[in-house]
Order: structure tokens, then C-alpha cells, then sequence
């Protein structure tokens, strides 16, 4: 019986921890904790101690760069190759100890490789006068999608002053143009998503809001570039040189890329398409999920086993150019009051500090 209870919630002095603990903890008041000798806490075994260690040193130290991300602290078995431990507050300190004997692992500061934090050449490119040449490539690559006169999707409304009307569902007026991830002062874009929970996100709603959603279906198939493919990229392409997490990192980071985003954008419209097809930026607070996620120092979006899975994880959102409803490109099928009736968040938790980000990252170094 070794990997009975090693530990409980109630052996742990930070907060963040006993609730994560608790969260994944068994129920078991029979037994005292052999460690704190309490009987109320929620036991853990070692495989429950070592998750309870990626949920809170590992994914709650994931620091996002402008582009891309990676998690400052990192867990392994081998705890004698570990070079330096992490430095702690005083309290967490006892709390990691107590998690590296029980669970037989030890924590150590990560060095990311440099793709991680956005050091990718097309993405370089992108942010340089290369632009052009990459935005060429993705028309290459990326695939065209139609939406059908069979399909459907939503549109979301703050606050609109005639919500009955159809037209209230169109593009923005020209006065509130050009603050979008892909529009421009002289490109309109109607935005909208088949996932209604990402219109409420997109839309940054609170729950002062006043919201109405537009059920809209074209009037004719629709030629849209898709960029939520993972494309097949030629052989010998490492993550640096990767145009796939390139544009991978660019939608899943801020406002700064939105000018990126935008270049993307025009040259699909000068292209003759009827709009893009792009990952939501909200697509892993959405699913719940790990963004840049990676096995051992390589981006799951290269595993041809877990292409799918990587692709299941972006949600996908719809900007048409122009102003589709007024040209009668689209027709709105339904209008309807949206009320939100509970907000829930899902946390876990991390530590508030591990004293800055460890040694400087080595290029090639794998956990
Ligand atoms: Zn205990």
C-alpha cells in the first residue's frame, strides 16, 4: 500500500494549495493524515500530489509574453539533474518541500527554448517590413472555407438602440470602425462566432449589459480564408521557422498584434474573399485548456497524433467584410434577448511570487 495517502489539503499552509488540494483531493475521514495527523482534510496520493504540483507551480506560473507563453516553473522526476531549486516565499517553501518528498519530484526554474516567447521567424517577419511576403505565405498555405446557405451563426449587440431591427446587426457605422482585431477606418467587418458563449466573450459583456444576439445565415455560400487550420508545413521546418505557430501566437495575443491582424485582413479583401475565418483569442479561457501547451519542449501542434487534438482546442470565429446585411449577403433569421442568468468562474491558483524568472533560457534546452 505505498501509494496510499501520503498527505492531505490540510498539511498545506498556503491558501491557493489547500484549495487546489481540496479540489482533487479524496474524501476520507476515517483516516488521519499521516503528516498533520488531521482527518478532515482531502487525502492525496503521490499521482495527486505530483497533478496538485502542475496545477499550481507549473500551469499557475504560465507567464504570457507578447507573444507566446511559458511556464516559469517546471516539475520532473529526476530531482538529483535539478540545477538550482526555486526560491520561495518562506511559507511556500515548506508547502513545495512537503510536495517534492511526497510526491517524489522536484521543482526547478524552466528553460524555455526561444520559439516559446515568440522568437519565430514569420512572426519576426511579420512585425518587420518582410510583412508582405509572409502574408503572400499564408495565402499559399491557409485553406479557403465556404460557409454555406445552409449554415448559420451569431451576432452579438451591446446596448443597441432598436434591437428589433435587423440593420442593428450589421457592421459597426463608420464612426466605430477600426478598433477590431481586423478592421480598418476604410474596412468594415461584421464579427461573429457559431459558439454563443464566445460572442459573450468577444463582446466583453458584463451583466449591466443589455444583450441581443442575431441568428444570421447567408444568402449565398461564402469564400472565407481559414487561419484556425493547422497546416502541413514543409519537411524539416522547426518551430522557428514555423508559419503555423506564427500565426498561432499573433491571434492569441493582444491588442499589439492587432495591426498585424489587420494587413492579414486587407489583403484577403483585395483577394476577392468574403471575409476570415480566425481563432478566438478567448479559445482556452473558453475551453478550460492549457494555452502553448508543449511535451517535452515541443509545441503539441507538431505531434501528428495530437494535431487534432490541438486543433479541437481553437474555437473559431467569423469577421465578413464589409456591410454584409445592408448588401443583403446575409439575412438575419432571428433576433433574441440574451439573459445571463449565472456567471461561473473556474480557478485554480499559483504562487504570488518565485522570485523572477530563473536562469536566462538556453536555446534547445528540454525540460
Ligand atoms: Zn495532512
Amino acid at each position: 500500500m505505498t501509494d496510499q495517502f501520503s498527505i492531505c489539503s490540510r498539511c498545506f499552509k498556503d491558501e491557493g494549495l489547500q484549495l487546489d488540494a481540496e479540489r482533487i483531493g479524496i474524501n476520507n475521514n476515517n483516516k488521519k493524515c499521516v503528516n498533520c495527523l488531521s482527518n478532515k482534510g482531502k487525502k492525496l496520493t503521490k499521482e495527486l500530489v505530483r497533478k496538485l504540483c502542475y496545477i499550481f507551480f507549473v500551469r499557475g506560473t504560465i507567464e504570457k509574453f507578447d507573444y507566446g507563453g511559458f511556464p516559469i516553473i517546471q516539475m520532473n522526476e529526476h530531482k538529483s539533474n535539478r540545477k538550482k531549486s526555486v526560491e520561495l516565499s518562506e511559507h511556500l517553501e515548506k508547502d513545495a518541500k512537503l510536495i517534492e518528498s511526497a510526491g517524489e519530484i522536484g521543482l526547478f526554474y524552466y528553460a524555455p527554448r526561444f520559439w516559446m516567447f515568440g522568437e519565430i521567424e514569420p512572426l519576426k517577419d511579420l512585425q518587420s517590413d518582410k510583412r508582405s511576403k509572409i502574408i503572400e505565405k499564408v495565402f499559399d498555405l491557409y485553406p479557403t472555407k465556404q460557409i454555406t446557405t445552409g449554415e448559420s451563426f451569431y451576432r452579438l449587440r451591446l446596448n443597441p438602440e432598436n434591437p428589433e431591427d435587423p440593420n442593428e446587426y450589421d457592421s459597426p457605422p463608420d464612426e466605430f470602425i477600426g478598433n477590431g482585431r481586423l478592421d480598418d477606418e476604410n474596412l468594415p467587418l461584421l464579427y461573429g462566432s457559431q459558439d454563443l458563449q464566445i460572442c459573450i466573450h468577444e463582446c466583453r459583456t458584463t451583466v449591466e449589459d443589455n444583450i441581443y444576439v442575431g441568428k444570421l445565415r447567408p444568402e449565398k455560400n461564402l469564400k472565407l480564408l481559414d487561419l484556425t487550420e493547422l497546416i502541413e508545413e514543409e519537411e524539416g521546418v522547426t518551430e522557428f521557422d514555423s508559419l503555423d505557430l506564427a500565426i498561432h501566437f499573433l491571434f492569441l495575443a493582444g491588442k499589439h498584434s492587432y495591426k498585424i491582424c489587420r494587413e492579414i485582413s486587407k489583403a484577403a479583401f483585395k483577394k476577392n474573399y468574403d471575409g476570415i475565418i480566425y481563432p478566438s483569442y478567448f479559445s482556452f479561457v473558453s475551453n478550460g485548456l492549457v494555452p502553448f501547451e508543449t511535451i517535452y519542449g515541443i509545441s503539441i501542434r507538431r505531434y501528428e497524433k495530437l494535431k487534432e487534438y490541438a486543433k479541437s482546442q481553437v474555437i473559431p470565429n467569423l469577421a465578413l467584410f464589409g456591410r454584409p446585411i445592408k448588401n443583403k449577403i446575409l439575412t438575419v433569421e432571428c433576433i433574441n434577448k440574451v439573459l445571463i442568468n449565472q456567471v461561473y468562474y473556474d480557478t485554480t491558483f499559483g504562487p504570488a511570487a518565485h522570485n523572477g524568472f530563473g536562469p536566462i533560457p538556453e536555446e534547445n534546452e528540454m525540460l
